[in-house]
């Protein structure tokens, strides 16, 4: 057992191995997997132990939107670690004091309490029990085109493919319209989609429904952005029946999409709102749940029956609020809405050079290029929940030129850090350019 003992020294080659050889990657068959060491990162790149640079394009799974070894943060991590590194929840600390407080500035309309968890699916797994036990009904709506974590309750709400493995799971939870189908460029029109979603409320039974959870901005189904009023609409529906609506901004909040939360983009204030990821840019894992006043109100006399060992974890904390203050520092929210305008001229040049580009979308540094074998009829280059020997060898391509970003069916991520300057996007789009000329000769020939 001597090379467990430490990691020192070890060549890329081995790190791979041993990581095979003893721990178990997600959402892959064991066999399939062909991990990349890296040993460390700075700003939007990643090293390998032999050296070689990688362009971190997906800000690892769009969330250390800082960049990678923010000395501000390491700092104030490390400070933390050497005062206090853990208290029960019973407990109380500065970082949880100054967060919640912190928080609580910066969520929008009346959000005033927060609850920490570890990560995204248990802040969605604590809104579901905040929405039932404050409402006393039990059903949630969600939609297919959705991602919501993989702990067995959330992974029901999840509507994505991820789900049909781990089925059957949480009872009580029915799908709602999206505004964006499979294979369809566009989005439909808003007040489409919400009569249809008023017609499933009716027929579920309002009374018996809690709560209605969307991600404003849809991340990994395919970055997509809601047609004006939709979210407005689903607001003024969730008020007409008495039903919270649940934004989970795991993956949109802290400036994703160029405003502190992506529900700010349209003024529209959620019951409860689930954060993590950028929250301590994935420094260190934590999550949080906001509520507004009115659910707050009902849990001054009622038990909040949910708990978790690592429930404002002081260093995760600390580590947040350092992150925040780097946010606000930086100007790193409007830096992320300045250059979505660049990254969207970046896509349109794609779009307008390669047949095999179709739909292109982004709001803020969060976006996505959709690679399609006909853009008329509309005909994505993989099968719903497919792959397709073009977009393999796109993403060879990219890893191959020093790229790293994350390719879910047919589309090419684009989500950099918010700390990426326009060379560094002009790197990145100059290798997907070149990639894209593999899927154009696929459709030509
Ligand atoms: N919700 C959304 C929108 C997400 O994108 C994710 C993760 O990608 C989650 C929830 C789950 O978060 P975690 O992986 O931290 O549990």
């Amino acid at each position: 057992m001597a090379i467990g003992t430490t990691s020192a020294g070890l060549s890329a080659d081995e790190i791979v191995r041993l990581s095979r050889e003893y721990t178990l990657f997600p959402w892959s068959a064991q066999a399939a997997v062909a991990p990349i060491a890296i040993d460390h990162a700075e700003g939007v790149y990643m090293y390998t132990p032999d050296g070689d640079r990688i362009l971190d394009f997906n800000s690892q799974l769009m969330s250390v939107n800082i960049g990678h070894s923010d000395r501000r943060v390491i700092d104030a991590i490390a400070a933390q670690a050497a005062k206090l590194q853990f208290v029960q929840p019973g407990f109380v600390t500065e970082p949880r004091a100054v967060l919640g407080r912190k928080l609580v500035e910066l969520m929008p309309g009346d959000i005033d309490k927060v609850f920490f968890t570890l990560g995204g699916a248990e802040a969605n797994e604590n809104a579901i029990k905040l929405a039932r036990l404050a409402t006393g009904r039990h059903k949630i709506g969600a939609r297919y085109r959705s991602y919501h974590g993989a702990t067995a309750g959330v992974m029901t709400l999840t509507g994505d493919p991820r789900r049909w493995a781990n089925e059957p799971a949480m009872a009580g939870v029915f799908r709602i319209p999206d505004p964006h189908r499979w294979a369809e460029a566009e989005a439909r029109p808003a007040d489409e989609v919400l009569r249809e979603t008023e017609q499933v409320i009716q027929m579920e039974g309002p009374n018996t429904i809690a709560a209605l959870i969307v991600e404003p901005v849809v991340g990994t189904n395919g970055i997509l952005i809601p047609p004006d009023g939709y979210l407005q609409g689903l607001r003024e529906l969730c008020d007409r029946y008495g039903i919270l609506l649940i934004a989970d901004e795991v993956m949109t909040g802290f400036g994703r999409t160029g405003r502190w939360f992506a529900v700010d983009n349209w003024g529209v204030v959620p019951d409860i709102l689930t954060l993590a990821k950028g929250l301590t840019s994935s420094y260190l894992p934590l999550g949080a749940v906001g509520i507004r006043r009115h659910i707050a109100e009902h849990f001054e006399k009622n038990v909040y029956y949910g708990g978790l060992t690592y429930n404002s974890h002081p260093v995760s904390c600390a580590a947040a609020i350092a992150t925040l203050d780097v946010y606000e520092a930086d100007g790193l929210i409007e830096r992320s809405a300045r250059l979505g305008s660049v990254l969207r001229g970046h896509h349109e040049v794609l779009r307008a050079k390669h047949p095999s580009v179709g739909a292109i979308r982004n709001i803020g540094l969060f976006g996505m290029v959709e690679v399609v074998r006909s853009r008329d009829p509309y005909t994505p280059i993989t099968g719903y929940n497919g792959t397709s020997d073009e977009m393999k060898a796109i993403q060879r391509y990219c890893r191959e030129h020093g790229l790293f970003t994350m390719y879910q069916w047919n589309g090419i991520h684009t989500n950099p850090p918010l700390t990426i300057t326009e060379e560094q996007l002009a790197d990145g789009f100059a290798i997907i350019d070149a990639a894209l000329d593999i899927s154009d000769q696929a459709i030509a020939g």
